[in-house]
């Protein structure tokens, strides 16, 4: 029978991790030595498609780990690659990939400071472990949430979703060709809200990264921090094209199931609602408050009705 990813980690690993960096493993990132680090590994098949331009999976790898630093509050400073390529495809893509992950490097002002090389019988895979410096005196955990807080998310929900669901085949709603380019690109190329992280420093409380589902991941800081979230499923943030894809026929409530948004969310204190206006306007991200927390547990929606759509991995036979 295949085990949950998550379950694996609470039950078999998180034991192992003792020390108070390591956050009970129920969190994005780790501290030590006075730095922020995480590891994220994306798989050919899992995480992105196999005829995905190999620039951009070379982007999605790195992208999606210094979202996790931007999630932490932290400053992305340095990474370690590992790169295994299948036996079985043309290494003179790799160059490419160099070419991607030259590009994102500069655009975010990180240093490749070393890694491993390897070649597999198995599907291209990437593993990068990312470090960060702390941009305040606290790193939000997911275990920070308290009852009359609000929630926020930065950016736009749901396009990733689409995105994939154009690539996987004839898609259940049809959309423009701009409107699909668009999406398909939130799906390849996750945008790391690295210039918000000053401001997750200054102003959550608790915050992390969506990457399985908005849902799914507010279910993660309601349960690190022992208390239910309420989400207004009308006030989440989304895109132009996914408006289009909601007015063909999509449903709207689907887009907190989606994967792959790579957005912030976290909560703060009420008082704190201009700050955070200012921020998101000084760097140009759309923030949305999207619902509060109360004492409880889980993640509804504003009639009560519980919301659990999201992604998990499941391992072995
Ligand atoms: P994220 O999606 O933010 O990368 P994950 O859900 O992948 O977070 O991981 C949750 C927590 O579990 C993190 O603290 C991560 O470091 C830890 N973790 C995941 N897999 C392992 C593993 N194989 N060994 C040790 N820690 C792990
Ligand atoms: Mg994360």
């Amino acid at each position: 029978m295949p085990a949950d990813e998550f379950d694996i980690i609470a039950r078999l690993f998180a034991p192992l991790a003792a020390s108070e960096g390591a956050r009970g493993l129920r969190d994005d990132a780790a501290l030590y030595a006075g730095k922020i680090m995480t590891t994220d590994a994306i798989v050919e098949g899992v995480h992105f498609l196999s005829d995905d331009p190999i620039e951009t999976v070379a982007q999605k790898a790195l992208r999606v780990n210094l979202s996790d630093l931007a999630a932490k509050g932290a400053r992305a400073e340095a990474v370690l690659l590992t790169l295994i390529w299948p036996q079985s495809r043309a290494s003179a893509e790799i160059e490419g990939f160099a070419r991607g992950l030259a590009a994102d490097l500069g655009a975010f002002g990180v240093a490749l400071i070393g890694g491993d090389t390897t070649s597999t019988p198995g599907p291209l895979t990437i593993s990068i472990t990312a470090f960060g410096a702390p941009l305040g005196p606290r790193t939000p955990a997911r275990a920070d949430a308290k009852p009359g807080q609000d929630l926020w998310v930065t950016g736009e929900i749901g396009d990733a979703m689409i995105g994939l669901e154009a690539l996987s085949g004839p898609p259940s709603v049809v959309l423009s060709l701009e409107d699909q380019d668009a999406v398909i690109a939130r799906y390849r190329v996750p945008q790391p809200r690295l210039a918000f992280a000053k401001a997750i420093a200054d102003y959550a409380a608790a915050a992390m990264d969506v990457s399985d589902g908005l849902a799914q991941d507010a279910g993660k800081i309601a349960a690190a921090s022992g208390v239910r979230l309420v989400i207004d499923v009308a006030a989440a943030p989304v895109s132009a094209a996914a408006e289009s894809w909601i007015a063909a026929g999509g449903e709207r409530a689907a887009l907190l199931g989606g994967g792959d948004d790579y957005e912030i969310l976290f909560t703060a204190d009420a008082g704190l609602r201009d700050a955070i206006v200012a921020a998101g306007a000084e760097t140009k991200l759309r923030v949305t408050r999207i619902g509060r927390v109360e004492a409880g547990a889980g993640v509804v929606d504003e009639t009560g009705a519980p919301l659990v759509h999201g992604y998990r991995h499941q391992l072995g036979a």
